[in-house]
């Protein structure tokens, strides 16, 4: 397949894109910057600095050009890198650009980032219920280990890590009831050990003692992973935010929200798309990012309509409801826990033609006590469009879920926390084969693809990341890249 390059020349100066040299956002978050090149006094070699498409570096740096019809407005701005979507793979993406490389980003957002599934997210860092086998291991496992070094960096800076990320070392407990499910969690904790994992297989009466609300009867039994850790997806939100904007006064920064992506804007001489065009601004790009989740379907339908590539990622919304109760005292959890039902649950596909609700409907239990004491409990799973709208009768069926493995829950009905309930809705962004797209839209060698996490985008969130900036500036990827390619599953 041809290739093709787009080399950033350090030593250029986009002043003529912001003749003021400044630019303002109406903001309230993020009230001002000054937009210099990030580029200008760079410390990094050229060569990291080179975005670099299927490895190929560059000979010679590729100008900036403007599409003809597309005169240049007081709106438009220029940055190395423009990322659609702030949920957590969009905003962890801009945050390695930022701390790995010297190039300026700009992130987009029709709305706000804890908007999006990211909002709905749990929380568990999680390597219990995952397959060594499958294609997603080696990239959770390395975004895990780069969530532990964060946390790490976190505390050697003097913060608290719980109260920066909401991050705790809970261990999880994969928890099954019946002879068949224990066989099974004995099966997965010789799987995970093999891998390299700490896990131990814990019988009815071991699991009683180290979690003694939950019940699985005498036939039950329970994997443990005790290195497993979660996080607070709007803490960790917060924290990624705070630090993309402090490079901001730098010039390398600047955050566009609640402005849609409404289009593309192509280079009529190189026919590159060079820029993203939203309600608002037109924002240039030498590569342009697309992490808008579930969305991102029918957004890169939109925006290659016009175009003769063809690009179908099948990425659709799969709807999950989360319960939380504020204060909960009743139950106090040493672990955070999932049933083992819940696998077969994630992995199952969507049968098109798929009508009846309650066919399409799962709920499995996941539980966990979050930063500030409350009990998260979840999740429910279902195509149902791109709906957030709450459903009661699912919230109950979570209470009611979780009520079969903590049977204290069963005492107490949930009309007694009617005032300190909250119920979170998310999409998750959804692949048929079980794993994200992460890489270039195969024909264009500056637009990539990042999403279809599914229930594990925070947890892949740097891996991502990390993948997702090494193939742009041409480097080698820590893991192997090629399972998340879009060529072959996208068109
Ligand atoms: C109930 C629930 C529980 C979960 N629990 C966990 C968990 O415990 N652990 C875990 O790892 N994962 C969990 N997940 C999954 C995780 O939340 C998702 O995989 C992850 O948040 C996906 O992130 P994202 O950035 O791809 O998508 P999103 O967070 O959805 O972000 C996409 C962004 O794109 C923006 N966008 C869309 N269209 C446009 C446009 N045209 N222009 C500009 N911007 C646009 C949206 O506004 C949005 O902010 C859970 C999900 C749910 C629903």
């Amino acid at each position: 397949m041809a290739s093709t390059s787009i080399s950033v020349n350090p030593r250029r100066s986009y002043n003529h894109f912001t003749k003021d040299g400044g630019a303002s956002f109406n903001e309230n978050r993020l009230c001002s910057f000054t937009f210099q090149s990030g580029l200008l006094g760079s410390k990094i070699p050229m060569e990291k600095l080179s975005l670099s498409v299927n490895g190929t570096r560059p000979t010679r740096p590729e100008p900036i050009r403007f599409s003809g019809s597309e005169s240049m407005k007081a709106s438009s701005r220029s940055f190395d890198v423009v990322i659609v979507g702030a949920g957590i793979i969009g905003l962890t993406i801009a945050r390695q650009f930022l701390t790995k490389s010297d190039l300026s980003v700009a992130v987009v957002d029709k709305a706000v980032p804890c908007s999006g599934a990211t909002g709905a997210g749990q929380g568990y860092i999680w390597m219990v219920h995952k397959n060594p086998a499958s294609d997603t291991w080696e990239l959770t496992k390395r975004s895990h280990q780069l969530w532990k070094k964060l946390a790490e960096t976190i505390r050697d800076q003097g913060m608290d890590s719980l109260q920066v990320l909401g991050w705790k070392k809970t261990g999880s407990l994969l928890v099954g009831r019946t002879p068949e499910d224990s066989v099974m969690l004995r099966k997965k904790v010789s799987q995970l050990s093999e891998a390299g994992l700490r896990a131990e297989y814990l019988s009815s009466d071991e699991l009683h003692s180290k979690e003694p609300s939950i019940y699985v009867g005498t036939d039950g039994g329970a994997a443990f992973a005790p290195e497993d850790c979660q996080l607070d997806a709007h803490l960790a939100v917060s924290y990624i935010e705070k630090v993309n904007r402090s490079f901001a006064p730098k010039g390398r920064y600047a955050e566009f929200y609640h402005e849609p992506v409404t289009g593309l804007v192509r280079s009529t001489s190189s026919g590159e798309y060079e820029a993203v065009r939203t309600s608002n601004n037109t924002l240039y790009g030498k590569a342009i990012i697309v992490a808008a989740g579930c969305w991102s379907r029918s957004l890169m339908h939109d925006l290659l309509k016009d175009s003769n590539v063809k690009f179908d990622a099948l990425v659709m919304p799969r709807k999950g409801h989360l319960l939380v109760i504020e204060n909960f005292n009743p139950l106090q959890l040493n672990h955070g826990s999932m049933e083992v039902g819940y696998i077969d649950y994630q992995n199952a596909a969507f049968t098109s033609g798929q009508n009846d609700q309650s066919q399409a409907l799962s709920v499995s239990m996941t539980s966990t006590i979050d930063t500030m004491g409350n009990l998260v409990l979840g999740s429910s799973r279902q195509f149902a469009g791109f709906s957030t709208e709450v459903d009661d009768s699912i919230v109950l069926h979570i209470w009611k879920r979780a009520g079969e493995f903590f049977p204290k829950l069963k005492e107490l009905p949930l009309t007694d926390f009617v005032n300190n309930r909250k119920v979170r809705v998310g999409l998750r962004p959804y692949m048929p084969d079980g794993k994200p797209v992460i890489g270039p839209v195969p024909g264009l060698s500056n637009l990539f693809f990042a999403t279809g996490h599914e229930g594990g985008g925070l947890s892949m969130a740097l891996g991502t990341a990390e993948m997702v900036v090494d193939m742009v500036l041409g480097n080698p990827t820590y893991i192997d890249n090629s399972p998340f390619a879009a060529k072959g599953r996208c068109c």
